[in-house]
Formats: structure tokens, C-alpha cells, sequence
């Protein structure tokens, strides 16, 4: 009877074991699964200046900067200077006046370098100059003009391991993640990056089958 007594206990400790040792390898999965960021915290994000629309994320659309990448520039100064142009009135390069933004119009900026930061919170609706409804839509920057260069390879390494886990984290299909032209009248992602889209759509299927 002592015996019978003292195998529950054991057995008892062997399963909490293994279930700590399932909730740990649950919380590595997700851990190598979400790519290393800077937070807007890091960066030293301002507030929004305005109240955002919410939405639910249901396809993830891709941007570039459309601007010659800056090798020299820090990912926080990069982030810094988009979120001051994004929060004022501009004049853009083809002359239209850009209205005062609540906050930057992307999710996410991933430099030249593949470093990504954290843009608008995910759960608000972005912004564009283009006639196209971006609810749902998760927005993804390139720093770089696609249509004169191609991205760097780092640059598209971190946007399959972002892309990924924002397929994962909000069940997005590979089939909802597109160019920004896809949606509107306009040349960005720009055509070399376009031209990856096929492959990057395909390294993702692999990734989420896994
Ligand atoms: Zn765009």
C-alpha cells in the first residue's frame, strides 16, 4: 500500500514535468517564431495625434519606401523621421497635399539592412495616398525604391520570417499577401520586389505547412 501510495505522487510529478517541459517548447516555438523588432518604445515612438479606426487583420500588403535606401542611418532616426512626416501636412513629390496622419500609415518598416521596426499598432486601420480601402489590410514597408534597385537579400530574409508569423498569428493565407499595386493604381512594391512575390508566397506556404 505504501508502495501503491508513493507511485501516484511520482507519476503525478512526471506528468506536470512533461506537461512544463510541453508549455516551455510551446514558448520557444513562439519565441523562434516571432522575428526580433524594435518596438516603438525602443524607438521612441510619439503617441498617435488622432483617434484610429480598429479593424481585424485579413491580408498583409507590401510597400516600398520608393526612396534611396540610407546604409548610415539608424533604424530609430529612420523611424523618427517617417513618423514626423507621417503626422504633418506634406507637400509629395508629384505635388498633392498629404493630410496630417494620426500615426505612420505601415505596421512595420524593415530597413536596408533587414532590421524591422515597429510602425502603427496592428490593430488600427493605416493610411495611403492611393484610392484603395487599407482596412484589414496589415501594411509592410521596404526602405528602398524597387523599381531602380533590387531588395537586399536581408531585407527579403526578414520579410518571409515577418510575413510568417503574421500569417500564423492572425490566419492570413500566403494568397492574401500582396504587392500595394495589387490594390491600387501605383508602382510600388516597385517591379523588382513585385517580381519576388511569387517565390515569397511560396517560401510561406513551406513555412506554414511546417
Ligand atoms: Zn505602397
Amino acid at each position: 500500500m505504501r508502495g501503491a501510495r508513493s507511485a501516484m505522487p511520482t507519476s503525478n510529478r512526471g506528468i506536470r514535468a512533461l506537461a512544463v517541459a510541453l508549455v516551455l517548447l510551446a514558448t520557444l516555438a513562439q519565441a523562434r517564431d516571432t522575428p526580433l523588432m524594435l518596438t516603438r518604445a525602443e524607438w521612441g515612438a510619439r503617441a498617435p495625434t488622432a483617434a484610429m479606426q480598429q479593424h481585424r487583420p485579413m491580408r498583409i500588403t507590401i510597400h516600398h519606401t520608393a526612396t534611396r535606401a540610407i546604409a548610415g542611418r539608424s533604424l530609430t532616426e529612420k523611424l523618427k523621421s517617417l513618423q514626423r512626416f507621417s503626422q504633418s501636412r506634406q507637400r509629395l513629390a508629384d505635388g498633392r497635399l498629404k493630410i496630417a496622419w494620426a500615426d505612420i500609415p505601415y505596421h512595420f518598416y524593415i530597413d536596408v539592412a533587414g532590421s524591422i521596426g515597429e510602425g502603427r499598432d496592428v490593430r488600427f486601420v493605416g493610411d495611403t495616398n492611393t484610392r484603395y480601402d487599407p482596412s484589414g489590410h496589415i501594411g509592410i514597408v521596404l526602405e528602398g525604391n524597387f523599381e531602380d534597385t533590387p531588395p537586399t537579400p536581408r531585407q527579403v530574409e526578414a520579410l518571409v520570417g515577418l510575413l510568417v508569423s503574421l500569417a500564423r498569428k492572425h490566419g492570413i493565407s500566403p494568397e492574401a499577401i500582396a504587392g500595394h499595386q495589387h490594390y491600387a493604381q501605383t508602382l510600388c512594391p516597385g517591379r523588382h520586389l513585385a517580381a519576388l512575390m511569387p517565390d515569397i508566397r511560396r517560401d510561406i506556404e513551406r513555412a506554414l505547412a511546417r
